[in-house]
């Protein structure tokens, strides 16, 4: 290797930084208030953190067992079956990862041969693209676009399009990261049609599966619950967002135990195991009692509906989340021709980050002038960043 070609791989090659790690840098460099990067501004349940620190204390910490501690695995499967009706059995339908993103990956890896399709939305969160091609996979993007109604949908013809002979997988993202959108029972049927016509497997990605607000239009339906999808479904969460813990990394995926166990493979050669301490930590949080699940939604909510005030006061155009951490915009009403220069220019123009959605769309005009607003900030935050964001027509 010559010290004048690229190191890096050419399959990786059209990824740069991620734009989390962009954004957030630029937070920290110009003192903006961060509302780029979904992570919380308060930490999760104290039982859980008890919990951790006892087993940190207690000796827990050297490699747990391969697919994860059997308390934790436990623990999901019971979870699942509380809140979705799904059974899964602990011993062999149940893996622990580190975090959803090596669940994604691991799963990826672990199915799709060289030149497989891989079906998604965008925008996609972006770890997909980069998993897919680390597989040497391809991928198959369906446009979510906002209707007149403000709501991201997607023409189900563009989806039957998307079908072809070499698709492996659809990964499906609901409740959806950027767009807040809650897919609709019809949507899932309609992938879950498609799935089943061409003998295609769906791999979930449902890390924000307790936050789906009270007024959405529709509440949320694993596509695993559909009629025939079991079989054929990887439905993948994490400790994240549900317990606001984003930098344990403690995820999981369920599923067949064939499936199940062909992530396994790869996992292994991943990161073999991840967090013990915080893998019973993570047991009792998922089991809180029911009401853990409805405040955290609400308090979310009630901050959404703080952004969501605040963001139209500044004159930005919402497009209001059914779920997530998340609010997206369109600036063109603020002049803002794209969402790149918009976000790197807001922290100088008034110290505030957000995310440019274009970075996780193919069809880059499609979101041009999109913007993403976390909201899973403390709400001071979220009223000093609405504060400094009326500076922008001032
Ligand atoms: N998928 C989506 C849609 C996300 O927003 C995130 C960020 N939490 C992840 C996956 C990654 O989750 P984790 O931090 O558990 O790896
Ligand atoms: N999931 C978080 C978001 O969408 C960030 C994850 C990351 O930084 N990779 O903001």
């Amino acid at each position: 290797m010559t010290t004048t070609t690229d190191p890096l791989a050419s399959r990786m090659r059209p990824f740069g930084t991620t734009i989390f790690a962009e954004m957030s840098a630029l937070a920290v460099s110009t003192g903006a208030v961060n509302l780029g990067q979904g992570f919380p501004d308060t930490d999760g349940p104290p039982e859980m953190l008890a919990a951790a620190a006892e087993a940190l204390r207690g000796g827990q910490n050297q490699y747990p067992p391969g697919p994860g501690i059997p308390a934790l695995r436990e623990a999901v499967a019971a979870h699942q079956r509380r809140f979705w009706g799904l059974d899964y059995d602990p011993g062999s339908e149940v893996l622990i990862t580190a975090g959803a993103t090596e669940a994604i990956a691991a799963t990826i890896l672990a199915l799709c041969e060289t030149g497989d399709e891989v079906i998604c939305f965008e925008p996609y969160y972006d770890s997909y693209a980069a998993s897919i091609a680390l597989a040497g996979a391809v991928r198959r993007p369906v446009t979510l676009r906002p209707g007149s109604d403000g709501r991201y949908a997607f023409d189900p013809d563009e989806l039957r399009a998307a079908f072809g002979p070499r698709t492996r997988l659809v990964l499906l993202n609901t409740p959806h990261n950027p767009t807040g959108k809650v897919f609709t029972a019809d949507e899932l049927a309609l992938i879950a049609t498609l799935c089943q016509e061409h003998d295609v497997c769906a791999v979930t990605d449902e890390v924000y599966e307790h936050l789906v607000f009270t007024d959405a239009d529709a509440p949320h339906v694993p596509l695993a619950t559909l009629p025939g999808m079991r079989e054929r479904t990887l439905r993948i969460s994490s400790a994240g967002k549900t317990f606001s813990c984003t930098g344990w990394k403690v995820g999981w995926v369920s599923g067949p135990a064939p499936l199940v166990s062909a992530v396994l493979r790869v996992k292994q050669f991943l990161t073999f195991v991840n967090a013990a301490p915080l893998q019973p930590a993570v047991a009792v949080a998922l089991g809180l009692p029911d009401r853990y699940f409805t405040e955290f939604r609400d308090g979310m909510q009630s901050r959404r509906d703080q952004l969501l005030a605040g963001l139209t006061d500044a004159g930005f155009t919402v497009l209001p989340p059914e779920g997530t951490y998340f609010v997206t915009a369109d600036v063109t009403a603020l002049g803002g021709r794209d969402g790149i220069e918009f976000c790197r220019s807001l922290p100088a123009r008034c110290g505030v980050v957000a995310v440019p959605t274009q970075v996780f769309y193919d069809d880059v005009e499609a979101g041009r002038r999109l913007v993403r607003f976390a909201f899973c900030k403390r709400p001071e935050v979220l009223a000093q960043a609405v504060d400094r964001l009326r500076r922008l027509t001032a």
